[in-house]
């Protein structure tokens, strides 16, 4: 049965039936893009230590209280180096920044607000009011125990420089999903045989296998199957094996060799086979497979740029969700930008243009789209870095209008 979706509903169906993957450990060094499967509390305080935020002369603030202030500069601490004594009452310590705060001291004056004649300093202002002018005081950025990172935080470099700053070699995420790439179709050659009469190269199978790869999950792509059910049994079957999602370009719209639905549905016990009102890329299908994990497989469309379109809006959230990310953060963002020409949208269908996107300083956003904008056309999306969206309702936007544009 085929019904007539909406975007968005198809992608809370299938995302509300994407199980997580299983944690493993991984070493910090590696942990860049994957998700916290368990939450990260501050093993310490942050900074450790008291030290100085400025370079300039650690003192007592009580010793400012008339200014201009003489005192007497007792020694240099650097960064690394603690002071070998106290800081005592009329006495001054020359203070880098970053540098462990000598006893004694609790404020830094600036150098600026300093003039150093021979061992004596003179300081020409108050830095504040009171005293910790300049001082980082150990754990005023963060407590030892309060919670840093939770569960589903996808792991970033800042993330990953504060984990360092806290001696954390080692963190629990979820494994890397597995995608399997699975391409049916007689007209199919691997890349690396010449294409006869009427056949094409398996193109998808590249392009699927590259974004799967830059969605942070790991792609297995099998062997072209041909239009044979059996042949589309044993794919499927290897798929299931071996992954944590399939995916397959090809065989899912009307008037398709019934093979591919056969066995799809065989397999999962009744896939969807969605018309979503989208462009390009209207037939959808998706199912769980009857196996111990449930894995989900979806059935994309074989155009290029259908399959293309697909990806992102439905199998990218899909692997977020699968690698950790919660639901409602696992959608691509968008950004708003003023179209440098005029575009139509299809009625009645979501519609996703290929163009660039581009930033002028001191100017908004622009998109321009490309010119074809054909569902079949191989080259459409290459050189786009950004899909703008027309919604359903809306048939043509004019140039210097503004439109929602999902980036790359
Ligand atoms: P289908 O969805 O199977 O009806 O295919 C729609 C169009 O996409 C046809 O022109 C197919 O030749 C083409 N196509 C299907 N699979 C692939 C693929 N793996 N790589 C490139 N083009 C494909
Ligand atoms: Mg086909």
């Amino acid at each position: 049965m085929q019904e007539f979706i909406s975007v968005e509903q198809a992608q809370h169906q299938i995302l509300s039936r994407i199980g997580r993957t299983a944690i493993e450990r991984v070493m910090l060094s590696s942990a860049q893009g994957r998700t916290l499967a368990r939450a990260v509390d501050a093993p310490q305080d942050a900074p450790r230590f008291d030290n100085s935020a400025m370079d300039g002369y650690a003192l007592r603030f009580e010793d400012l209280s008339e200014i201009p202030a003489s005192l007497k500069v007792v020694g240099t601490v650097a960064a690394g180096s603690p002071a070998e004594r106290d800081v005592q009452p009329g006495e001054a310590m020359r203070i880098m920044t970053g540098a462990l705060m000598p006893n004694g001291a609790d404020t830094v004056v600036q150098q600026e607000l300093c003039r150093q004649q021979e061992s004596w300093v003179i300081i020409q202002q108050r830095p504040g009011s009171a005293p910790g002018a300049n001082v980082r005081l150990a754990g005023s950025y963060m407590r030892a125990g309060k919670p840093v990172l939770r569960v589903g935080d996808r792991l970033n470099a800042a993330d990953i420089g504060m984990l360092a700053s806290f001696g954390k070699s080692v963190v629990e995420v979820f494994r890397k999903p597995t995608v399997a790439i699975l391409s049916t179709g007689n007209e199919l050659v691997e890349l690396d045989r010449a294409p006869g009469a009427g056949q094409i190269v398996n193109s998808n199978a590249y392009m699927l296998e590259a974004l799967v790869l830059a969605s942070g999950a790991t792609p297995l792509v099998l062997p072209i199957a041909a239009d044979d059910s059996g042949a589309i049994r044993a794919a499927f079957e290897q798929a299931l094996g071996a992954a944590d999602l399939v995916i397959s370009s090809g065989g899912v719209s009307v008037g398709e060799f019934d093979f591919v639905r056969d066995v799809m549905n065989d397999l999962s016990g009744g896939m969807a086979f969605w018309k979503v009102r989208l462009k390009p890329g209207k037939p959808l299908a998706f199912g769980v497979a009857r196996n111990e994990r449930s894995t989900p497989i979806i059935g994309l469309p074989g155009n290029p740029a259908s399959s293309f379109v697909g990806f992102h809006l439905f199998v990218r959230p899909a692997i977020a969700v699968a690698a950790g990310v919660p639901n409602e953060l696992a959608m691509p963002g968008t950004v708003r930008a003023r179209l440098a020409e005029t575009v139509a949208g299809a009625s009645g269908r979501r519609t996703y243009l290929g163009g660039r996107l581009w930033f002028e300083p001191g100017a908004e956003p622009v998109f321009e789209p490309n010119a074809d904008q054909g569902s079949g056309n191989v080259t459409l999306f290459s050189g786009c870095n950004a899909l703008a969206i027309i919604d359903e309702e809306q048939t043509s936007i004019g140039a210097g209008q503004f439109i929602d544009v999902l980036l790359l």
